[in-house]
């Protein structure tokens, strides 16, 4: 089972392979590989809805980074597949690198 909080019902769903409501499949989340672009769901405390550039994939989630105008250096964050949704974009600069 896979829980993550659904962009179509707007509630956290746990589902067994495929999500009914969004059709989020647990196959998708495994495709996501660093420099992917990942919106964290829009209830998460600080970050919600914000856009990560991933720069590790690990088993439970994914660790990122967030970049925001006019402050130096990058945010970075650890976010469980539950907790972000992927984009389908890339980024061309991946800057930071390891924390
Ligand atoms: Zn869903």
């Amino acid at each position: 089972m896979k829980e993550h909080f659904c962009s179509v019902e707007k509630a956290w769903i746990a589902y067994e392979d495929k999500c009914n409501w969004c059709d989020e499949s647990e196959g998708r989340m495994s495709e996501i590989k660093v420099g992917d672009v990942v919106q964290v769901s829009p209830d998460y405390e600080m970050f919600g809805a914000c856009m990560v550039v991933v720069t590790e994939v690990k088993d439970w989630g994914i660790q990122g980074y967030v970049q925001s105008a006019g402050v130096e250096g990058q945010q970075y964050i650890r976010l469980k597949f539950g907790e972000i949704e992927a984009t389908g974009g890339r980024a061309v600069w991946a800057v930071g690198g390891a924390e």
